[in-house]
């Protein structure tokens, strides 16, 4: 039955965060400080337990910590983002802040690599021409593709603008999940960075098929809510279906918005005031809208909470 058993503990690594053993150490004196310690790191100066003569060795590893060589690479960090990434998010909000490569830093790691990567293979990126749409136009136009000819070139800010949309729902939606209930706004913003790289990763396969990343896309947003959130199949995917439709909601705001700024009122008698009633109605039209679907999950999601919590007879 020993496959069995590599199963269970391959299923097993799968949801816990690595284990750190600490048998066996012995004293150490830090080369740097002095001070005589057991462990990986000196905590007084923390230099590294085997940092000492210059060796072979010690010249391979400094050239390989630009990426580091244990969980905290980067390369480790993307195949567990790929492989757990709800576990890896549940276990970085949990406060196992050693598990993974730093979040920000790899989603500008990766931004970058995409845009180096689909100039190479000759991809196009951008959906509009924006040089030859940017030539005549003026004023708060003129300005528009000049912020999306900026977000085109940046797809790392503009992955996190996309996915900090999905910030709202996930708060109202997701707030009496079994698992990782009540989260604060700071740690949704670090859920949504992680989402961002995964998005950026997933966004490859648009050099392959559109129809992949439309798939890709929810099914992977769904894998890691559900292993974060902890709700089940149904819980997961009708919760989800919500929160997809508050993102596209807020988004064409966003972009209605944006439309309303950009066309000047010419029959108006104030074009100013005409600009500001504009972006006024279209923001509690939006409101109103995501304000039924975000309630109605919101006092479900309560009560089946509630019902969790009644021991059962
Ligand atoms: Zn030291």
């Amino acid at each position: 039955m020993a496959i069995i058993d590599k199963l269970k503990q391959l299923v097993l690594s799968y949801s816990q965060p690595p284990r750190y053993s600490d048998e066996e150490l012995e004293e150490l004196q830090c080369p740097n400080c002095g001070h005589a310690f057991k462990g990986n790191y000196c905590p007084i100066c923390s230099q590294g337990a085997g940092d000492g003569h210059i060796t072979w060795k010690w010249v391979g590893k400094s050239i390989l910590d630009v990426w580091g060589m244990d969980t905290r690479s980067l390369p480790n960090t993307l195949l567990q983002l790929l492989w757990r990434p709800g576990h890896l998010i549940s276990d970085y909000i949990s406060g196992h802040r050693q598990v993974c490569y730093k979040p920000v830093n790899m989603l500008f790691i990766v931004a970058l690599a995409y845009v180096v990567i689909m100039q190479i293979i000759g991809h196009e990126v951008g959906i509009v021409d924006v040089e030859l749409a940017g030539e005549d136009l003026e004023g708060y136009n003129k300005m528009i593709f000049a912020s999306y000819e900026w977000l085109v070139a940046h797809p790392g800010w503009a992955m996190m603008i996309l996915t900090m949309i999905m910030i709202l729902p996930t708060l109202i939606v997701f707030r009496f999940a079994p698992r990782h209930s009540r989260l604060t706004l700071p740690e949704n913003i670090f859920i949504q960075i992680f989402m961002s790289t995964l998005m950026l990763i997933i966004a490859f396969t648009i050099s392959v098929s559109n129809g992949i990343t439309i798939f890709l896309i929810p099914l992977y947003y769904y894998i890691c809510y559900r292993q974060l959130f902890g709700y089940t199949f149904w819980g997961t995917t009708w919760r989800l279906a919500v929160c997809f439709l508050v993102w596209l909601i807020l988004t064409f705001y966003v972009i209605i918005a944006v439309l309303v700024l950009a066309v000047p009122q010419y029959e108006s008698n104030n074009p100013f005031l005409a600009t500001f009633f504009g972006i006024v109605e279209t923001t509690l039209a939006t409101a109103l809208l995501i304000a039924i679907p975000l309630s109605v999950a919101y006092l479900i999601s309560r009560k089946t909470a509630k019902r969790r919590q009644q021991p059962k007879l």
